[in-house]
């Protein structure tokens, strides 16, 4: 598997998501909604967001017109693929209250769905595999996760159009898609150039029945994607920051930052690793049935730190500190890697432009950090 690239026409787009549903799969793909680049069913081709980049800054996003032979022109919207695995908002579980006063549970697993991922980016397959290890590879496995994602079908494409919010080949994770995907495209100005990441992709590829791509598009596609990463100016000061953030809990940059933050905890809710959820019964007027629900959380709400009686993180400093020790801290003595894979998702969405780069740049700066 790997490095036996195929051709694949633009026009022959239609002939892959076509292969994928008489595969059985329920093709998801980057269409425009509302002035965004978000992922929903995709029946054709023509609803990819063809001729169109995103515009990135803190606490900005735009769409604009570019290259209309491109439908991949455009680095990230506010979804990785998190929405497909791990639901926003599910029931877990319904009881019921039989007539003889005895109470039964019926879990309430996800049906069995086949769904094709079209257009997934390096920092998303990270952050998948993030994900995977914390749903997974636990001591207790998820069924409601592990239900979504046996069944995904991952077509990644490299990136070649960063936004100026991107770092992904800071933290090693980008723009090139080594792993984690079933195929991978590289979208040049003939067309696309396909290889397979898994036994299911080589599969998809062989049913194509694709012309093989000469060693040379192959190097002048790698170059591109290589080019991207190059042109990335965001970045940080090093992939382990648990020692630096961990020494650094009373840095006034802590005070500085809560200044500005909302608490509003979009970071969490488009970051593709934030994993935090709350669960709640649902009062039903039928007093002998409920419904047991989970819905993301975030460590920027009040809920999410109270415990018996306290809430232990009362204010945004400590709220904003939690999220970030933990994501470029903690998850290395939890997951052995950062939970950051420069999708720069956080920096766009913040409403105040907070920069997460900007602010570990200022502790490391001034907080004993090394190069
Ligand atoms: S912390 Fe920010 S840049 Fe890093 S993966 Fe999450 S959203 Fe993306
Ligand atoms: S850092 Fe920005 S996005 Fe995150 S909670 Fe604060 S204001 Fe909201």
């Amino acid at each position: 598997m790997g490095k036996s690239h195929r051709v694949l026409a633009s026009h022959a787009l239609d002939t892959l998501l076509a292969a994928l549903r008489d595969d059985g799969y329920r093709c998801v793909g980057p269409q425009l909604r509302d002035g965004a680049i978000v992922f929903d069913t995709l029946h054709h081709a023509a609803d990819l967001p063809w001729g169109w980049q995103d515009e990135q800054a803190p606490g900005h996003y735009r769409l604009q017109h570019a290259d209309p032979s491109r439908a991949f022109a455009w680095a990230n919207g506010p979804q990785a693929i998190k929405p497909l695995t791990f639901a926003p908002r599910e029931t877990l579980w319904e009881s019921r209250i039989e007539a003889d006063g005895r109470m039964q549970f019926t879990a309430t697993l996800p049906a069995e769905e086949k769904v094709a991922v079209i257009g997934a980016r390096a920092c998303d397959l990270a952050a998948l595999r993030l994900q995977d290890q914390h749903f997974l590879e636990g001591a207790h496995a998820d069924p409601y996760y592990a239900a979504r994602r046996r069944n995904l079908f991952i077509v990644a494409v490299h990136c070649t159009a960063p936004a100026a919010t991107c770092f992904c080949a800071s933290t090693g994770d980008g723009p090139l898609c080594t792993a984690g995907f079933d195929l991978a495209l590289h979208e040049t100005d003939e067309g696309y150039l396909v290889d397979a990441g898994s036994e299911a992709g080589t599969a998809m590829i062989a049913s194509l029945s694709l012309p093989a791509a000469t060693a040379t598009r192959v190097e002048q596609a790698e170059t591109a994607v290589a080019a991207a990463g190059e042109r990335q100016t965001r970045g940080l000061p090093s992939r382990n920051l648990r020692d630096l953030l961990f020494a650094n809990l009373d840095h006034p940059q802590w005070d500085d930052v809560a200044a500005r933050c909302l608490s509003c905890g979009n970071c969490t809710a488009v970051c593709p690793t934030c994993f935090c959820h709350a669960e709640h019964d649902v009062p039903l007027l039928d007093a002998n049935l409920g419904r047991h629900e989970r819905e993301w959380d975030s460590c920027f709400t009040e809920g999410h730190s109270y415990l018996a009686g306290i809430v232990i993180r009362s204010d945004t400093r400590l709220r904003y500190r939690q999220w970030l020790t933990h994501k470029l801290g903690g998850w290395h003595d939890q997951y052995g890697r950062s939970g950051c894979t420069g999708c720069g998702r956080c920096i766009t969405w913040c409403p105040v432009g907070i920069d997460l780069t900007e602010e570990v740049a200022r502790i490391h700066a001034t907080g004993g950090g090394h190069d």
